[in-house]
């Protein structure tokens, strides 16, 4: 993307980029008129903590004037609570009620619904999508606060992207709680007990505050709900956290660290320490140290990375990457007034800023809410100082922290109150919750989470489990050597391609039928005949497939032709007796109309086996003393 230049071709108000695309002028009429009368345009790039505190203070501290145009984008229109989203995940407190929309916050500053694409620091300017995401817009400004936070990569380790929940948005959050009803659902009438096992197993890696409340809280939902489970015993619950270290909670005293991990532990949590996860698959979490954990649902709170809008502005504009023991950590050097070195007028704050540590300049401030918000404040005191050049009004940052606390789930934590009094268990929980309480931006919401803690005291927690989305048709996935990618018998609702590695095709015997690579294709028969699996597909090496669904697959062969002419060839060179004299479409659109129940014969045969497992089961019972 290059600078903005008026074409004729561009609609009124617009222009066209250098490369061809229309770029759209900042808003309407009223924003316009708003933005002509300010002398001063402030930009915040991002709607947490850092971000909104920022626009709040300054919005605040402006009062009536209208000389200084304050505006925040962010890509979601609410700001979430982040500490409470272990509590969302396990039913505790209701997903809504831990959100604030942002223009509540900040009614005095302008908010604008967008993603952030680049900033242009040569010309001042912050492009943005808006509108769906189709419309192109560019921002100018005159100050610019970085406020965008980091984002979750699990790049580093394969499988984990397509395979693990993240816990740091509201829709992880109720994305997790979703997701272990669904498999608290499918463990109740499950009866192969390694499945059943796999289902019941709950994996969660880091130490760090996510990982430990959300392990935590999750073990405290699971034990809550087990009772509406007809056919789970809470024993078979099996709750797995791996960190990297041997303590919990680096960045709390020793000593409430070990407390924590044994109050964890006592709840029957198992702790992994010094270990890494190595890669996982739909089947299971992989470890550096060889351990193998079979489990549906992997929770990953490590992999923290560089907002990729911050990474390109360090890389191209001179920028300086803030250091930690001579290692650059992908975040903006600032000092303590927090401008960014290198630039004037430019600010960072929250978990993407680099802040020296106050009386400590060799330590960054630790990536947490209760700095992100003072952060916040001084850079708005600093904003306006440097507007109205009166620099003896301009603070230096000197939060020094109050303390950490961390939620164990079951009335339980542990607190560092000031460095000076430590506390764990019951007197600690009650301290979190009435500080996180009383930190909740509205009373609104103060009231609505207060009653949500107060009925989950004396009534069971909701255990409807809500789709929140259609699968995608299209994903990735990724299976280690040995792994099971399609089991014969099973119904098939998927194909795969494969990416990378190698996959064999053996028969129920364990004959080897064939070995697929890179660019094969496989599971396509059931697809497209509505019949069981025939065979076992098991990965050779490590393997990435792309898999599609079967409506996506359908709709792709219907409408692209030369599609269904490379699955057409395909099943006639594999299965000529399938397609006969009949095109692919007709074959497809006969088996999406059949019914994927047995036939006649085979319900027969089947109700006979139940009848002699069920009399067979009976005379056990009555057999015993
Ligand atoms: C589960 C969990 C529990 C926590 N518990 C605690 C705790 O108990 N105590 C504590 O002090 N801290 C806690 N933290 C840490 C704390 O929440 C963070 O330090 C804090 O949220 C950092 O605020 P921030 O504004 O810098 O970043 P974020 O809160 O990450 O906000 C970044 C914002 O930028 C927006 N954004 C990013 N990229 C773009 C883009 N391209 N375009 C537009 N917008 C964009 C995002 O949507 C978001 O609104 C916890 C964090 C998590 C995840």
């Amino acid at each position: 993307m290059t600078t903005t230049s008026s074409t004729s071709t561009a609609p009124a108000g617009s222009s066209i980029a250098g490369n061809g695309v229309q770029v759209a002028r900042p808003g309407p009429r009223q924003m316009m008129d708003r933005l002509a009368k300010a002398k001063h345009r402030v930009v915040v790039l991002g709607g947490g903590f850092a971000g909104v505190y920022t626009a709040k203070y300054l919005s605040e501290m402006l009062g009536r004037r209208t000389d200084v145009h304050v505006e925040l984008m962010s890509e979601e229109n609410y700001f979430v609570f982040q500490p409470l989203l272990p509590e969302v995940a396990a039913g505790g407190v209701s997903p809504t009620h831990v959100v604030n929309p942002i223009r509540d916050i900040i009614p005095k500053a302008q908010f604008r619904w967008s993603k952030v694409q680049r900033v242009d620091v040569a010309n001042k300017i912050v492009y943005a999508l808006q509108g769906e995401g189709k419309e192109l817009v560019a921002v100018p400004y005159d100050h610019l606060v970085f406020a965008l936070g980091k984002v979750s990569d699990f790049s580093s380790m394969p499988g984990v992207q397509q395979h693990a929940l993240a816990m740091k948005d509201l829709s992880d959050a109720f994305k997790l709680r979703n997701h272990v009803y669904r498999c608290l659902e499918l463990a109740d009438i499950e009866d192969e007990p390694a499945e059943k096992a796999a289902l019941l197993t709950f994996v969660v890696a880091g130490g760090g505050f996510s990982g430990v409340e959300t392990v935590g809280e999750l073990s405290e939902m699971l034990h809550k709900v087990a009772k509406h489970f007809k056919n789970i015993d809470p024993s078979e619950f099996r709750l797995v956290l791996v960190h990297s270290r041997d303590t919990l909670l680096a960045e709390m005293p020793p000593k409430l660290g070990l407390a924590a991990k044994q109050i964890l532990q006592r709840r029957g949590i198992e702790m992994v320490l010094n270990a890494r996860v190595r890669a996982a698959t739909p089947l299971a979490v992989y470890l550096n140290t060889g351990t193998v954990l079979p489990t549906r649902t992997f929770v990953c709170t490590v992999g923290n990375a560089t907002n990729p809008i911050c990474k390109s502005t360090l890389q191209e504009d001179g920028f300086v990457e803030a250091k930690v023991n001579g290692r650059g950590v992908g975040l903006f050097t600032v000092d303590l007034e927090l401008q960014c070195q290198g630039h004037t007028n430019y600010w960072a704050v929250g978990d993407c800023a680099g802040v020296p540590m106050p009386d400590k300049p060799d330590e960054l401030c630790p990536a947490t809410a209760q700095f992100a918000i003072r952060q916040g404040k001084t850079a708005a005191q600093n904003i306006l100082a440097t507007i109205d050049k009166r620099p003896e009004k301009r603070r230096k940052f000197g939060f020094k922290g109050l303390g950490t606390l961390a939620s164990l789930g079951n009335r339980s934590a542990v607190a560092d109150m000031m460095g000076m009094v430590h506390l764990q268990g019951f007197i600690a929980w009650f301290a979190w919750r009435t500080i996180y309480l009383s930190k909740l931006p509205g009373m609104v919401r103060r009231l609505r989470v207060t009653i949500d803690w107060t009925l989950d005291l004396f009534f069971p927690r909701d255990i409807t489990q809500m789709e929140s989305e259609e699968p995608p048709q299209l994903r990735m996935a990724h299976f280690e050597p040995g792994e099971l990618i399609i089991q014969r018998t099973q119904i098939g609702r998927e194909l795969f391609v494969i990416q990378t590695g190698e996959v064999e095709v053996v028969d129920p015997d364990g004959k080897l039928l064939a070995t697929l690579q890179k660019g094969e294709v496989f599971g396509e028969k059931a697809l497209l005949t509505d019949a069981p699996r025939i065979a076992n597909v098991r990965a050779k090496t490590a393997v990435d497939v792309l898999v599609m669904t079967r409506p996506g697959f359908a709709a792709l062969v219907a409408q692209f032709h030369p599609l269904e002419s490379f699955f057409g060839d395909l099943m006639q060179k594999r299965y000529p007796e399938l397609l006969r004299d009949q095109n692919l479409r007709d074959v497809m659109a006969a088996a999406a109309t059949a019914a994927t129940a047995p036939t006649p014969a085979a319900m027969a045969a089947a109700a006979a086996v139940m009848v002699e497992a069920v009399a067979a089961e009976a005379a056990v019972a009555v057999a015993a003393p």
